[in-house]
């Protein structure tokens, strides 16, 4: 193994295995392995931790934000604003409702929407805001809601990658119509498997969404409408509820490793460190540095046993499967320097203190080779 992974789910495992086993257990002895009491059990957990009344558990976050957009009824020639700087699914989901993804340039500190580029891009067939908590920072929530109502349109919070972040004291996917949920592996609250949720404060859009995901319906033998199966099976959502317990204090330990990176790494080489807003309180699912010497830096440090990430180093707006969008690169600058300059080191709860001193001494020594 290398001696800095991305993350280790491995030892993660190690740490609670008996607590995970048991409600596994539990699901196999019960043969109820899709839906049933386990998904209830954790979707009113997870409500409550979001501080919303309702949670729908799905398959995976891809589909909580494209049965979203369905549930309002977002169709053909609508138009859905979102930053340029996301994963595709964020764009996806628009996709496959017929609508057209509307990418606004990000901001330069934060790597978030751009609030002052939102109204520009605001017609009268504009429906949505996904304001999109990238790297486990919420975005300028207040901003996004007054254009939000003053424009009539609502707002679906992507969470994918802030399980527990706050926003001047409000929980992820608390502040818009639905917040959406992704619980791959890989996420800060993370599935053995392909999971995600729609939460929400709104009855009548969380049991739509319960009839979008199973065939339309709610009650056996009924289907009201025409939906999809997109449901949460009942092994992930046991793996999830053992995990749940302890997402404030992995989160908090990778605040922690964050703060460690931004002493160590400050003044460091030509190196930029993400911005956190003091009121917001981040969860760290990435750290995410810029260099110009990206390439050469990432490589440096693989060799070193360091593993590294790209999020996201080609824009959205450049990739095959928007180029009929017919977008320059040109209308999005921050995006696009950015998309050269970003690297992500690797962060999580497991990471040993030795091994962020590692990460930050081989990125000195890297700058200093570079002045010699
Ligand atoms: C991971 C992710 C998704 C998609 O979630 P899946 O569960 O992989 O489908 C959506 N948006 C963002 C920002 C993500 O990081």
């Amino acid at each position: 193994m290398v001696k800095v992974p991305f993350l280790d789910l491995i030892q993660q495992y190690k740490d609670h295995k008996e607590d995970i086993d048991k409600e596994i257990k539990e699901v196999l002895d019960s043969a109820s392995y899709v839906l049933g009491p386990k998904v209830k059990e954790f979707e009113q957990l997870f409500a409550e931790y979001c501080g919303v009344k309702y949670c729908v558990g799905l398959s995976n976050g891809t589909s909580a934000i494209t049965l979203a957009l369905k549930a309002i009824g977002v169709k053909n020639g609508d138009e859905v604003i979102i930053p340029a700087n996301t994963f595709i699914a964020t764009a996806e989901a628009v996709s496959l409702n017929d609508a057209i993804p509307v990418f606004v340039d990000v901001d330069p500190s934060t790597y978030l929407i751009d609030v002052n580029k939102i109204e520009e891009k605001i017609n009268k067939n504009t429906k949505v805001i996904i304001p999109v908590h990238l790297y486990g920072q919420c975005a300028e929530m207040d901003s996004i809601i007054k254009i939000a109502n003053k424009h009539r349109l609502m707002i679906i919070e992507d969470c994918a990658q802030a399980q527990g972040a706050i926003y001047k004291g409000k929980k992820a996917g608390s502040m818009g119509l639905m917040g959406c949920f992704s619980f791959y592996p890989g996420k800060n609250l993370g599935a053995f498997g392909d999971a995600g949720a729609i939460v929400t404060k709104n009855e009548t859009i969380a049991i739509k969404i319960m009839k979008l995901r199973d065939h339309g319906s709610i009650k056996k033998y009924v289907h009201e409408l025409i939906g999809l199966n997109e449901r949460l099976d009942s092994i992930q959502a046991g793996v999830l509820k053992a995990k749940l317990k302890h997402l404030d204090e992995w989160n908090k330990k990778r605040r922690d490793i964050a703060n460690k990176y931004k002493e160590n790494l400050s003044g460091i080489g030509d190196i930029i460190l993400p911005d956190e807003l003091s009121h917001n309180e981040a969860i760290y699912h990435l750290f995410v540095i810029q260099t110009k010497f990206r390439d050469a830096l990432s490589k440096y440090l693989n060799e070193n046993e360091i593993a590294t990430g790209l999020h996201y180093p080609i824009p959205l707006y450049s990739q095959e499967a928007y180029k009929h969008l017919n977008l320059s690169s040109n209308n999005f600058p921050v995006t696009e320097a950015y998309s050269k300059k970003l690297l992500s080191l690797p962060i999580f709860p497991e990471m040993t203190e030795a091994q962020v001193d590692f990460v930050c001494n081989k990125i000195k020594e890297f700058f200093n080779d570079k002045k010699n």
